[in-house]
């Protein structure tokens, strides 16, 4: 059976390993498409131009709006963060599955413009433990971690309006699972563009 190229939306509090998740779904994956979102947030140590994110400043950013370049963006953590139309169209268009590491917002907003959309929410085993990793990532001060733990515990309480939740306990399960549920919705039959279900 034929595979079909599918829209997957990943959203999860900051520090729960999404990235991580994904890289190595990646490795036996490699055709799938992770979006490099836009964001006016200022670059990381770790972040390189145009691979993490793609860097723009405040006037950049709202000039694309005006446009109406972006599929969905949204205000996360004080910054602006967006998903442009061109990382996710041409590739569904080549038949290859697209990845969206978004937050909440831009998931619902995504889910409401391409209502075919697999929503799936990686949680933590507990806030507790996701305060631990966010500490020992070492990249936000004090009042970033308090930011995005707030909003962490508001993005769980959303969590059951998404398809799919994978727990991140043990990374390798997480990753199985990822790729499990990917191969299922790609297996499935395909959608038509109003999001029914073709048999
Ligand atoms: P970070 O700054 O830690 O890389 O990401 C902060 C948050 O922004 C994460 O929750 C991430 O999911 C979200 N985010 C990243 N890119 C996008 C995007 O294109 N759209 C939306 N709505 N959220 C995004």
């Amino acid at each position: 059976m034929g595979r079909n190229a599918r829209l997957f939306v990943v959203s999860g509090p900051s520090g729960v390993g999404k990235g991580t998740i994904l890289r190595q779904v990646r490795k036996d994956r490699p055709e799938l498409h992770l979006t490099v979102s836009a964001t006016t947030r200022k670059p990381r140590p770790e972040d390189t131009d145009g691979v993490t994110y793609h860097f723009l400043s405040d006037a950049a950013f709202d000039q694309l709006v005006s446009e109406d370049a972006f599929l969905e963006w949204a205000h996360v953590h004080g910054h602006s963060y967006g998903t442009l139309k061109t990382e996710v169209d041409p590739y569904l268009a080549q038949g290859c599955s697209v990845v969206l590491e978004i937050d909440v917002q831009g998931a619902f907003a995504v889910r409401e413009k391409r209502p075919e959309a697999v929503l799936v929410f990686v949680e933590p085993p507990s806030v507790e433990e996701l305060e631990r990793r966010l500490r020992a990532r070492g990249t936000e001060d004090e009042q970033s971690i308090q930011l995005r733990l707030a909003n962490a515990r508001r993005e769980m309480e959303l969590s059951c309006k998404y398809d799919v939740r994978i727990v991140n306990d043990k990374l390798d399960e997480a990753v199985e699972r990822m790729r499990a549920l990917i191969d299922h919705y790609e297996n499935e039959g395909g959608f038509d563009q109003d999001g029914h279900h073709q048999a």
